[in-house]
């Protein structure tokens, strides 16, 4: 009899989503008029940048072509991207991080989870609370957890609340950590780190022998030019951390599915034997056996992203969700409402007023605004009395969902 990975019956049901679309739904059948504005997506709504469609049409053209068809490519990715990766996203600000360090995927998410192949099954975890799901989800399904407690926390793991308090950026652990999940801008808060924040952690994972995995796909909604891009501007990050990156969120690219991770050829972790293995090496072999690589027409789009054009047009796309934003900020500052993030990140993230839990506000927005957002308890347990607007939204959908808000929360 074939048995199970038991570990995927310690993930506690799917229950934000699930519950957000149940009540919605529940409410819109009993109010069938009501023109519901969804602000609880973490998806972005414009379309493709031109520069991108143009020169995915030109490769499905080159797919056409005996002379220009291509059939497998490099698992790593083909080298004219990787190049310009390497030059307009690291070089230029002044990380030496070299083309043969940066291996193209499918997206951010799975290799998020995919990296968890290259290293050992007895390493201790830290995240934060509230978090990016997927990170816990997959460490679950590893098996690098026990069970869930009341408040949905593993067994385990290491949790590191972020809050008002500490700025949403978390204390650096006093017990040792071996991998560290650090998302900056962060999803769901909105918040960033600064060099010194960053460096602190740097500084702890090169004595702790840790490896930071540094989820850098909001990086280019940062607007304040103190703010690094990457963990490779923080000096000694070579030797800790690997880096996610994605076109999603900057180029529109969803549903498109192109992302990168880098891993620098100096990162080490250990053998059984006590002996330093280079961690390239293993997601190299990793991708190259289980990967086949993203399609040549979505990486010519991704180059595309990387001409004048495209990022005269991806700038026009971060600028537009940013404006958003702002107006989501300015109303609900307005309307007495304290709000964190969405400065240089596409989230806001409120705290509920009246010490309202987050399930309540959700409520109370859906039944008298008629806007949907996520309640920040389904993050994690610190974020409980937090709640996160996203603007990835049309104008239209935006102002009038903050019309809305205003008018019942200035009373
Ligand atoms: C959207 C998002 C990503 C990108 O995922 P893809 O699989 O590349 O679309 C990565 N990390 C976080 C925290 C995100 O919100």
């Amino acid at each position: 009899m074939a048995t199970i990975n038991s570990n995927y019956l310690k993930l506690k049901a799917g229950y934000l989503f699930p519950e957000i679309a149940r009540r919605v739904n529940a409410f819109a059948d009993a109010n069938p008029d009501a023109a519901i504005i969804k602000l609880g997506i973490g998806d972005v709504t414009e379309p493709l940048p031109e520069a991108c469609r143009t020169a995915m049409v030109k490769a499905v053209e080159d797919m056409g072509d005996r002379d220009s068809f291509k059939g497998y490519g490099p698992e790593q990715g083909y080298l004219w991207l990787r190049e310009k990766i390497a030059q307009h996203d690291f070089q230029a600000r002044g990380c030496d991080i070299d083309p043969s360090e940066i291996f193209i995927s499918d997206g951010s998410k799975c290799d998020c989870g995919n990296i968890l192949d290259i290293f050992g099954r007895d390493n201790s975890i830290a995240v934060t609370d509230p978090v990016y799901p997927v990170y816990v989800d997959t460490n679950v399904m590893a098996g690098h957890t026990g069970p869930a407690n009341e408040a949905g926390e593993y067994e385990g793991l290491v949790y590191l609340p972020i809050n008002a308090e500490n700025a949403f950026t978390a204390r650096i652990p006093d017990e040792k950590v071996d991998l560290i999940y650090l998302c900056f801008p962060n999803n769901p808060t909105g918040a960033v780190a600064t060099k010194e924040h960053l460096q602190a952690w740097v500084n702890y994972a090169k004595a702790h022998g840790s490896i930071i995995l540094f989820d850098a796909a909001y990086e280019a909604f940062i607007t304040d030019p103190a703010i690094p891009h990457s963990i490779y501007e923080i000096e000694g990050a070579q030797d800790c951390a690997i880096e996610f990156r994605s076109f999603s969120k900057n180029a529109g690219f969803t549903g498109t599915r192109c992302a990168l991770t880098v891993v620098p050829k100096s990162l080490t972790g250990k053998a059984a034997d006590g002996s330093d293995v280079a961690l390239h090496t293993l997601w190299n072999r990793r991708q190259s056996t289980k990967f086949n690589g993203v399609s040549y027409i979505v990486q010519r789009g991704a180059e595309a992203v990387y001409s004048p054009e495209g990022q005269a047009q991806i700038k026009a796309l971060v600028d537009f969700y940013l404006e958003n934003a702002r107006i989501i900020r300015e109303q609900l500052t307005a309307a007495g409402i304290s709000v964190y993030g969405g400065v240089n990140a596409p989230y806001v993230w409120v705290k509920t007023p009246n010490d309202l839990t987050s399930w309540d506000f959700f409520d109370k927005l859906l039944h008298t605004c008629h806007v949907v957002g996520t309640p920040g308890s389904g993050f994690g347990a610190a974020g409980e009395g937090y709640f996160r607007i996203s603007a990835f939204n049309s104008r239209e959908n935006v102002n009038a969902a903050m019309q809305r808000v205003t008018k019942t929360f200035k009373g």
